[in-house]
């Protein structure tokens, strides 16, 4: 079980520190850890925010856990020398096209919710966003038309095999949780729309321990914050995901919780190859402070146990000293709280 460990910029480091900490305290036979340099940090090194070297240790790994990239001194830099590269050139790189990112509201956090507290205690929802394609890869134009007008465009479409690799992502998922998968579209009016619900539909077969149902975009966003609730797994394409992954992350609250698993296709013979991170930033306004909740870097480093290692219990253990530490009472700066970032580790790993 290989981790590369890419820490990048601001609270990267004091986070990712957190969470292999946590991994070394499961004493799992077989783990080994090697760190790489991304972002600002790989840039002041190496002259690249992802340095073939980093690239080569990501290639070579069964899993990356990230940290974070950003750094303001970056600012001035050219387009492709930002640290912000680094974590788009891993994404097309290593060819990771789902993005997992579970949205939980922990007891005796309802109140971090932008929804009322008695909306947000049903949330327990995992949404699967496609990552490699739609309408953000498609050809795309800046024309003006013959008669002066200038003209956007950007084209959107999936091929059948891109939805069907997603599908069963996102099945699978569902059936390790509680076996009901929405799967969202635009059908009334999309063609490529169509083709995901039809190939959706057809992917169903093979699961037939998953209760599978399609609802409209515009549908969704409202039953999101309406009735959170009735979600358990949700696949959804790369723009409409991108919308909803954010909104269903705000319902939960606090930015210092939320992980997410962007997963490849290559198998690492417990799982599948993927990269882990929590969902926030750099936070430069409080790097080098120990005030950052290191818990989105921890409960990132359950996803993968889960995903990459096949170690359900161990990313169970994880989850639950995490959720034992929140019931406990220890709260981060995030969270209105005074725990440091050590010591939201060491009451981690206590609880573990
Ligand atoms: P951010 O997520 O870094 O911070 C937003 C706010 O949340 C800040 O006030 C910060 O202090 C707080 N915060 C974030 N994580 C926290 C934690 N674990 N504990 C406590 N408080 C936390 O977003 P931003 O300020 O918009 O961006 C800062 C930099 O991060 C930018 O350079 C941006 O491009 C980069 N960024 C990187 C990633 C990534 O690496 N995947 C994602 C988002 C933003």
């Amino acid at each position: 079980m290989k981790i590369a460990v890419f820490p990048g910029d601001g609270i990267g480091p004091e986070v990712t520190r957190e969470a292999v900490r946590v991994l070394e305290a499961l004493d799992l036979p077989g783990l080994t850890l090697f760190e790489g340099d991304v972002g600002g940090a790989a840039y002041a090194r190496h002259g690249h925010p992802l340095p073939p070297e980093t690239l080569a240790m990501a290639r070579e790994a069964d899993a990356v856990l990230f940290g974070a990239v950003g750094d303001p001194a970056c600012d001035g830099l050219e387009r492709h020398l930002r640290p912000e590269q680094a974590i788009l050139g891993l994404r097309g790189e290593l060819g990771l096209f789902a993005n997992l990112r579970p949205a939980t509201c922990q007891p005796g956090l309802e109140n971090m919710s932008a929804l009322r507290p008695q909306i947000a205690r049903s949330i327990d929802l995992l949404i699967v966003r496609e990552l490699n394609g739609d309408v953000y890869f498609g050809d795309k134009a800046l024309e003006t038309l013959p008669d002066g007008r200038r003209r956007g465009w950007d084209m959107m479409s999936y091929a059948e095999d891109e939805v069907r690799r997603i599908a069963h992502v996102a099945f699978r998922a569902a059936q390790g949780r509680k076996g009901r998968l929405c799967s969202i579209d635009k059908a009334n009016v999309l063609e490529t729309s169509q083709l995901w619900r039809d190939v959706v539909s057809e992917v169903a077969g093979e699961y037939p321990n998953v209760a599978l149902d399609h609802m409209y975009v515009d549908n969704a966003a409202m039953q999101l914050v309406r009735d959170p609730g009735r979600f358990d797994v949700v696949v959804t394409g790369n723009l409409f995901g991108d919308i909803l992954s954010d909104q269903a992350s705000m319902c939960v609250g606090s930015i210092g919780l939320l992980a997410s698993a962007s997963l490849g296709e290559r198998a690492t013979g417990y799982g599948t190859f993927g990269l882990y991170e929590p969902i926030h930033g750099s936070a430069p306004d409080i790097a080098g402070e120990g005030r950052a909740n290191p818990m989105a870097t921890i409960l990132s480093a359950a996803m993968m146990l889960r995903h990459s290692f096949g170690r359900e219990a161990e990313a169970a253990r994880v989850e639950a000293a995490v959720a034992r530490a929140l019931a406990d009472g220890v709260r981060g700066a995030d969270l209105g709280g005074k725990a440091d970032t050590v010591s939201i580790g060491d009451a981690v790993i206590e609880r573990l």
